[in-house]
């Protein structure tokens, strides 16, 4: 796989996918490159060398190993089966791996339309945020076939630290929705001890402080807290639409199975309301300000 012949394809250059493929350019992998976004491949490529594919289909006869860093699966499933999309175009005995955060139900389909076509997938998405995308430390959970998995393992291998097969084609982005979830969870209920130690005269600052000395500690109290919500900027690089997407997922796949998940219920209501009241290019870490506004508090 790290074969300097093969060309890989990848597909969403955004937050993600930008410095994810300039890991792999980086780690000498030769890339053709696509974005909806008009001049972002053409960016990408002036960055890294690697070539900006004319259209999805000259990127699905060129590309051996395609890998998609798309916002969701409806999209997912629009780039690979669409009427202008790659499934058609590529070639038989092709991979797609898909990083971006998706259903698994949808992606146990799509894997089987792409069979129909001699295409094999796996998922793969990602956990580590735009930081860990940058220095390739991401965490990637794989579902899909052992054997693929290996193949391609040198690959993922530029792009995160932490590689886990979680289990077959879809379990990857089962656990990472569930993962999702537990973080956004964490995220408020970190959000409500810092307002409500507020109003006991602990200052958030110290608040946080206290909790990561302590097994209150998560995430978002080790990672987020300081840098981006008591800073107020409000800039991790992880849209809160994009979070209530996978809360969402989350709850689906429990109702699927018939799970009782009275707290994911509630999780997924309060960001989607968060979601409705604030803009709709609002960092994930935003919410912070809508449960501010909810309490009156005020808190700095
Ligand atoms: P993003 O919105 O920044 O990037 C998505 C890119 O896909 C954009 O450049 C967009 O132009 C492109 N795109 C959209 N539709 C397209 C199409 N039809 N064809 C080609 N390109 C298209 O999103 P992101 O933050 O990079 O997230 C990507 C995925 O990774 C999502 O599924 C997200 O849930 C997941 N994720 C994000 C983070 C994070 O911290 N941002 C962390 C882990 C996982």
């Amino acid at each position: 796989m790290r074969d300097q012949d093969i060309l890989v394809g990848f597909v969403g250059l955004g937050n993600m996918g930008w410095p994810m493929a300039r890991n792999l350019a980086t780690g000498g992998i030769r890339l053709v490159v696509a974005d909806a976004k008009d001049g972002v491949a053409e960016a990408f490529a002036a960055e890294t060398g690697a070539i900006p594919a004319a259209s999805l289909q000259e990127l699905a006869h060129a590309a051996a190993v395609i890998i998609l860093m798309l916002p969701n699966g409806d999209i997912v499933r629009e780039v690979l089966l669409g009427d202008n999309g790659i499934a058609p175009h590529t070639n038989t005995g092709n991979l797609v791996i898909d990083m971006s955060s998706c259903d698994p139900v949808g992606t146990q389909e799509i894997g089987k339309a792409l069979a129909e076509h001699g295409v094999e997938m796996l998922d793969a998405p990602v956990s580590g945020g735009v930081k860990r995308a940058v220095t390739g430390e991401l965490a990637i959970m794989i579902g899909g076939e052992q054997g693929l998995y290996e193949r391609v393992k040198p690959l993922l291998d530029l792009m995160g630290n932490k590689v886990f097969r979680a289990g077959p084609l879809g379990a990857g982005h089962a656990i990472k929705a569930l993962n999702n979830y537990v973080s956004a969870a964490g995220l408020v209920a970190a959000a409500d001890a810092v307002r409500i130690a507020a109003r006991f005269g602990i200052a958030p600052g110290d608040a946080i402080d206290i909790l990561n000395a302590s097994s209150g500690r998560n995430n978002s109290t080790e990672v987020k807290f300081h840098q981006f919500i008591l800073s107020e900027t409000y800039n991790s690089g992880f849209s809160l639409s994009l979070m209530a997407k996978d809360i969402g997922i989350a709850l689906e796949m429990a109702k699927e199975k018939g799970s009782f998940a009275p707290l994911l219920t509630q999780c997924l209501n309060l960001w989607r309301e968060a979601g409705d009241h604030l803009p709709p290019d609002t960092d994930h870490t935003g919410i912070f300000k809508y449960l501010q506004e909810r309490d009156g508090s005020g808190v700095r």
